[in-house]
């Protein structure tokens, strides 16, 4: 679950990001979040990781609240949200399985559990085959299926997408979509942010339409509206 309560957000530039947005999404769900550049998305999902701190209002995910987490909680809270971006964010001198190793590396996983996870996250995604390849030799959405393990090896409740689909063409565009559908329904909730309409009018999935900060629309089966 994740609870927003009158969430404001205002930089140290007097910029309001968010204003008063509250906002519940159950376990499972997959929401769209659409806005223009600027309308509060970014601030949004750095808020949920963390990232950022409300200027005022409330927020809970699962069972943590985020007033009260300590410090040595903040990489707990991050292994349950993965998030992938636009560019990837790939390390260029990894290959495929070593990028969705390091993932678990870095958690302190042990080696023998790296060596039974990464494979079958590998599989799931459809990239068994390259699983030796480097970033360099994999098309944009190899590289996004291998974002979207290395966010996925952790087991996370909730997978963040942040424009996904921004550097693909339709076809690896609709596949990771569908990717990200079927992540859905293995039970994971999924926020995906996207521009393109067409994406967003055929999930027929709940859209949130934010606009200068406030939420302006909340739809079960969503169109994009902008
Ligand atoms: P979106 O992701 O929808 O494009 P953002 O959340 O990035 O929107 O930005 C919301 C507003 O906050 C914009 O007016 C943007 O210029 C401003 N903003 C974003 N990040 C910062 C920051 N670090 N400092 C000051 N203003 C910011």
């Amino acid at each position: 679950m994740i609870l927003l309560d009158r969430v404001s957000v205002m930089y140290p530039n007097k910029t309001v990001a968010l204003s008063g947005v509250s906002l519940h999404i159950n376990p499972k769900e997959f929401v769209t979040i659409v806005g223009s550049s600027g309308a509060g998305k970014s601030t949004l999902i750095r808020l949920l990781i963390k990232e950022e701190v409300p200027t005022s209002g409330k927020i809970i995910v699962g069972s943590i609240d985020y007033d009260t987490i300590d410090k040595a909680n903040i990489p707990h809270l991050r292994r349950r949200i993965g998030v992938v971006f636009q560019d990837f964010k790939l390390l260029p001198n990894l290959t495929v399985y070593e990028n969705v190793a390091f993932a678990l590396e870095v958690s302190g996983v042990k080696s023998k559990e790296i060596k039974r996870a990464v494979p079958k996250i590998l599989q799931l995604v459809g990239l068994s085959e390259k699983m030796h390849s480097y970033p360099s030799e994999l098309s944009g959405g190899e590289k996004q299926r291998t974002a979207i393990a290395r966010a996925l090896v952790r087991n996370p409740k909730i997978l963040i997408a942040d424009e996904p689909t921004g550097n693909l063409d339709p076809k690896n565009s609709w596949d990771i979509i569908e990717l990200l559908l079927k992540i859905n329904r293995f039970g994971t909730t999924v926020l995906l942010t996207t521009h393109n309409k067409e994406i967003v009018d055929a999930l027929k999935k709940r859209v949130i339409t934010i606009n200068r900060g406030r939420i302006v629309k909340d739809e079960k089966v969503g169109k994009y509206t902008l």
